[in-house]
């Protein structure tokens, strides 16, 4: 079945010329550690790879970008490497992804002190909560950039020089996985230590993301091997990934008025009654929006039926029963069950969402018919 994707918070699909940059790539099947000159190559070229990513994203001179398999792993191995003493504070915002929220969770019960920042009504953190959780003794805060679960966008800028105000040797860590290509990105304007990118969300291949880091030098190694990626990380490079990423990040053409027109265009065409989450200030190719007294995987149901695809959470979440971030937003139980989360890039067109919004109509009212429910 030819289906209509609308599910690109989870992933997307990879571009044709990163796909090629991709299969050129795996000729040069050298191992980048080897003495001989095409080894040579493939290594140089990965350090230009570095290089592009680094310079898209403005680091700073010390800076570095290290490879990883995903940003799950750099979401951990950063929390690993910052959070290391017990009569330390740590924060993490109560809206961050499963990769960080779980790490958390399994270091505190591992006796670490850390707190959850908690969050506003469209998902982004309550800022002057957790500028009030920070004092002399805290020495680390990861914040989503773009949350995954309803687009809020963070506004890391503004916090993390506050936050550093507040306690100058605070690190700041933001997971940007679903801000880069939607939004401009300069690390040193925003003075982050870390932020973490992934390339299977930005029309890139799978198994590639990497970590930005700005001290490298107080960074400790977490993979031990064959000194690979600044002795930080050891095991081959995965170069035909590598090369494919540093292509996939130049060929951002994210227009935000257009999504947003997209995202209107949608929200006009729902005919029956709904919360959305996805209010004020946030990324308009994510929509998080519940309909009452209908199980959000009830509905992906009916609509993979009719051809869409779409979600109900983040991927990674979709097991659960219940959406942690939402409820953390306080949305009612019966809204939390039927939400769903719209995602699309910049291929889709203002047909294409009225199409998902008619589908998602017929679908709702069907249900409501078949149960009885009024609305
Ligand atoms: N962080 C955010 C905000 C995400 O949306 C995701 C994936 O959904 C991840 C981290 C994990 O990325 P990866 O699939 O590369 O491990």
């Amino acid at each position: 079945m030819n289906y209509k994707y609308f599910d690109n918070a989870a992933t997307t699909s990879v571009n044709k010329e990163v796909l090629q940059e991709y299969i050129n790539a795996n000729n040069e099947y050298f191992n980048p550690s080897s003495l001989y000159t095409p080894s040579l190559s493939v290594k140089n070229k990965i350090e230009m790879a570095r290089e592009t990513i680094l310079r898209y994203l403005g680091g700073a001179n010390k800076s570095t970008f290290i490879f990883t398999s995903c940003a799950t792993e750099s979401n951990n191995a950063i929390l690993r490497n910052c959070i290391k003493r017990k009569d330390k504070k740590y924060i993490v915002s109560a809206g961050e992804h499963s990769s960080i929220y779980a790490t958390a969770k399994a270091m505190i019960e591992e006796g670490y002190n850390i707190q959850f920042a908690p969050l506003n009504s469209n998902g982004s953190v309550n800022q002057e909560k957790l500028f009030e959780m920070i004092d002399d003794k805290t020495a680390f805060i990861s914040l989503i950039h773009v949350s995954n679960e309803t687009g809020a966008i963070n506004n890391i800028k503004y916090i993390a020089k506050k936050c550093k105000s507040i306690n100058p040797n605070v690190l700041i860590h933001s997971d940007g996985v679903q801000a880069l290509h939607k939004l401009k990105l300069n690390m040193v304007d925003m003075n982050v230590d870390f932020y973490t990118i992934s390339s299977h969300k930005i029309n890139g291949v799978k198994g590639i993301a990497g970590m930005y880091i700005a001290n490298p030098n107080k960074f400790t190694p977490y993979i031990y091997g064959g000194g690979q990626e600044l002795n930080l990380r050891g095991g081959t490079e995965n170069y035909p990934a590598i090369m494919a990423f540093s292509k996939a990040i130049t060929l951002s053409n994210y227009d935000y008025d257009y999504m947003e027109e997209l995202k209107q265009t949608f929200l006009q065409n729902i005919s029956l009654p709904y919360k959305l989450i996805s209010l004020e200030n946030c990324v308009p190719n994510i929509i998080s929006i519940c309909f009452p007294s209908l199980r959000g995987e009830t509905l992906v149901h009916l609509l993979e039926q009719d051809g869409f695809l779409i979600g109900t959470g983040s991927a990674c979440n979709s097991k659960n029963t219940s959406n942690r971030v939402l409820q953390e937003i306080g949305v009612e139980q019966k809204y939390i069950l039927g939400a769903i989360r719209i995602s699309f890039d910049m291929n889709k067109t203002k047909d294409d969402l009225i199409e998902l919004a008619n589908a998602i109509n017929n679908s709702v009212i069907m249900y409501y018919n078949k149960t009885g429910y009024k609305f």
